[in-house]
Parts: C-alpha cells; structure tokens; sequence
C-alpha cells in the first residue's frame, strides 16, 4: 500500500486483560482511513466505499488497544493537524498513529510553539514534545469528567467562613459581612483574574478548586483545573503572574481604603509583613474590617506565591525549572515552613504536594521548555515572597500567646 501509516501492532505478551479491539479502513486508492471499533472485520476484507473518492474500503489491520477507539484520529483530523504544524512552521517529514490513538509527528525544522499550541488547542489536541529532539506527539482531549458537586460549595464556603472570621474579630455580625464582602472581592478577583488568563491561553478553566487553610477561617489558597492540557509553561507562568499582580493590587487598595476609614476596636491581633509595615507607616494604623481583608487578601496571595506546583508561585517556578526540580522546591517549602512551626501553612502546603506535585509525570515537559526566559515574572515572585511574608502569617490570634514572633514588630491591629 502507498499510504504510510506505519502502526505498531501490541505484542501479545504485552496484551493486558483489558483492551479493545479496533479495525482500520483504508481507501484503495487515495489517502483516506478511519479506525472504528472491531466488528469482526477481517484483513483485507472489503468494506464499503471511500467518502472521498468512490473507491473501495479494505480493512487494513485489526489492532488491540488499551485506548478508547474513538481517541484515534480519522484522515481529516489528520490532515488539519498536518496542517497546524505546517502553519506553525515546523517542517514535518514524517508522523505515525501509535497503538494508543496518538500521533507522532517528526519535523526537521522547529517553527513557533505559541502558534502551534494556539492551533492544537482549537483542533481538540494538545502535544508535548517526544523524548529525543524533532518529533512531538499529539493526542486528543481527555473527555472531562464530571464537575464534582463539592466544588461549588467549597467555592460558597469562602465568604461564609469569612464572614465567621470577620464576626469572630469585631464581634459583630455587621462588621463581620463587612469584612466577608470585603474579602470576597479580592479572592474571587484573583481567581477570575486566573481563570481569564487561562482562557486566553487555552486552556478552557474550570471551577477551581480551593483549598481552606486553618486558623485563619476564610483563608483559602486555589488550584486551576482545565480541561486542555497546558502545552506552554509560558501558559502556567501568565496564570500564575495574573493571580499574584491581581492578589496584591486588589488587597493593597482594600488596605488602604480601610487605612481612609475610622478605627473600629478588634479583638485580634495580626502580624506586620514589610508591605503592610510600610503602608502603615505612611498612611497610620487603623483597624477596621477593610483593612483587615486587606492584609488577609496579602496573606493569601503570599501563601498562592509559596513555590509549590500547582500553586501560582509554582507555576511561575516550573516556567523556568524542569518538573524533577519543582518537586524539591515544592518539598523544601514544606519543611521549611515546618522547620518556621507555621503548621497551619505545612499542613496545606503538604496536601497539595502529596495529592498533586507528586503525581506530574517527571518526564513532563512543555513546548517551549527551551525557549528564552523572561525574568519579569521571577521577580514579581521573589518581591511577594519577601514582602508579604510575616513572622506569623494567617493567623488570628486571640491573645498574646504568639510564639515565634520577634518582639520588635509592631502589630497591625491593636485592641
Ligand atoms: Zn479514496
């Protein structure tokens, strides 16, 4: 036959106990083929005619898989994703259907990643690059499962369990929502700032799944889910920098909106970071619930900057670090912050890298992976670490039990 769509056939001592069969159908005499399930076809037998030409079908080859039939990609899908790599400018010179219903395509020249993801995404495919330079394999979306129903009350919890905090501060319902509308606003601005971000890039965002953090009830850190796989870490790095500009700038003007309020007595105290030492300095110190939500907004955008994949300072971090690297820094944060005793911030920080950092295939990589850097995003990700970090970070604590707190600093909220 002319047609090269070279398949590897499974080895039978390799065959597991689940598998499906399919069957390939290929034109006689032009291009065409389709996979569709077995049926019990056999090789070379006739079936039907060509859509495109009018000629015969045969069955080309009956194949056992481990992957859904309907993941392998007919002979359009094919030739628009030909397409999409030419349009990007990679020269392909070669590509194969593999026995899992991917593609792999060989290219002798490189073109622009941006494009090509940009492509794939709109195709229904995402890629990454396959082991030794030159070729890339394409596979099609994961169906996406279904939106679990806890999600949507989690998402609820954040301003409920704020207004509890901001009631448990002011002892006062009233300052209480308040503070919980307060709050909302910066936590849901930065989510949404996320999830804009991560629909430019393509990666069609879901519900994103947040974390609550105790001792301070209404602290929350979030993960991004997508359907698309990211196939940039340029793509990771533009969510996380939008999560982290759009957390510092909507807390700073809370905080100093509410430094343009009266004083309301709090029965709480709350640790300085530089950020909130300075505008204190400038704009004096007043506790109300504005600036409180303010400076727990800072906190959870400190907590979001922590460099723990998925968290926001993990993606800007995986953006320059490969995965094997990410996971140790994920690791270090933890025992650090175990080390600082802030257990509260371990406890959360060790969730996600257990449930999460630990299953990223460490072989990952993006498409762009070796493409110049820009530096911008690293230090929008060190000054947040440096200046939203605290002695004692989210916490409200009701006395002046602190423990591992210099005595030198001055608290935000005095009684
Ligand atoms: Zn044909």
């Amino acid at each position: 036959l002319r047609r090269q769509l070279p398949f590897e056939p499974v080895a039978t001592e390799e065959v597991e106990e689940e598998y499906n069969v399919v069957a390939l159908l290929a034109c006689t005499e032009c291009d065409y083929f389709r996979f569709k399930p077995h049926e019990g076809e056999v090789v070379y037998e006739r079936r039907g005619r060509c859509p495109e030409c009018g000629s015969d079908l045969i069955v080309e080859g009956v194949f056992r898989t481990e992957a859904d039939p309907s993941a392998f990609p007919d002979h359009g899908e094919l030739r628009e994703l030909k397409e999409a790599l030419e349009e990007a400018g990679y020269e392909v010179s070669d590509h194969r259907i593999c026995e899992d219903g991917s593609i792999e395509f060989e290219y002798d020249r490189r073109g622009d990643p941006r494009e090509l993801a940009r492509r794939l995404a709109e195709l229904g495919f995402t890629a990454e690059p396959k082991g030794e330079a030159g070729a890339i394999r394409v596979v099609r979306h994961a169906v996406p499962e279904e939106e679990p129903a806890h999600l949507p009350l989690l998402l609820l919890s954040v301003p409920c369990f704020a207004w509890a905090a901001g009631w448990y501060a002011f002892r006062s319902p009233w300052y209480g929502l308040e503070f919980a509308l307060a709050f909302s606003v910066i936590y849901f601005g930065k989510e949404l700032a996320k999830l804009r971000v991560a629909a430019r890039e393509g990666l069609r965002p879901r519900l994103p799944l947040v974390l609550p953090v105790f001792y301070f009830p209404g602290v929350y850190t979030s993960i991004v889910r997508a359907d698309v796989k990211p196939m940039l870490s340029e793509s990771l790095c533009r969510i996380g920098v939008a999560g982290l500009a759009t957390g510092f700038v909507l807390s700073t003007a809370v905080f100093v909106l509410g430094s343009l309020q009266r004083h309301v007595p709090v029965k709480v105290q709350v640790v300085h970071n530089l950020w909130t030492l300075f505008l204190a300095g400038k704009l004096g110190l007043k506790a109300n619930p504005l600036t409180l939500a303010g400076w727990a907004g800072l906190a959870v955008t400190w907590l979001a900057a922590l460099p723990i994949y998925p968290l926001e300072g993990g993606y800007v971090m995986r953006y320059y670090l490969n995965t094997r690297l990410v996971k140790w820094f994920s690791a270090a944060s933890v025992l650090a912050q175990a080390c600082l005793r802030w257990y509260h911030v371990a406890f959360i920080a060790a969730f996600v890298l257990f449930r999460y950092t630990s299953s990223i295939p460490s072989d990952r990589s993006f498409l762009d992976d070796d493409e110049r850097k820009d530096w911008g995003p690293l230090l929008l990700l060190l000054l947040i670490l440096a200046c939203l970090a605290s002695p004692a970070p989210i916490g409200l604590w009701p006395t002046d039990k602190l423990v591992n707190v210099p005595k030198a600093y001055a608290w935000v909220f005095l009684r």
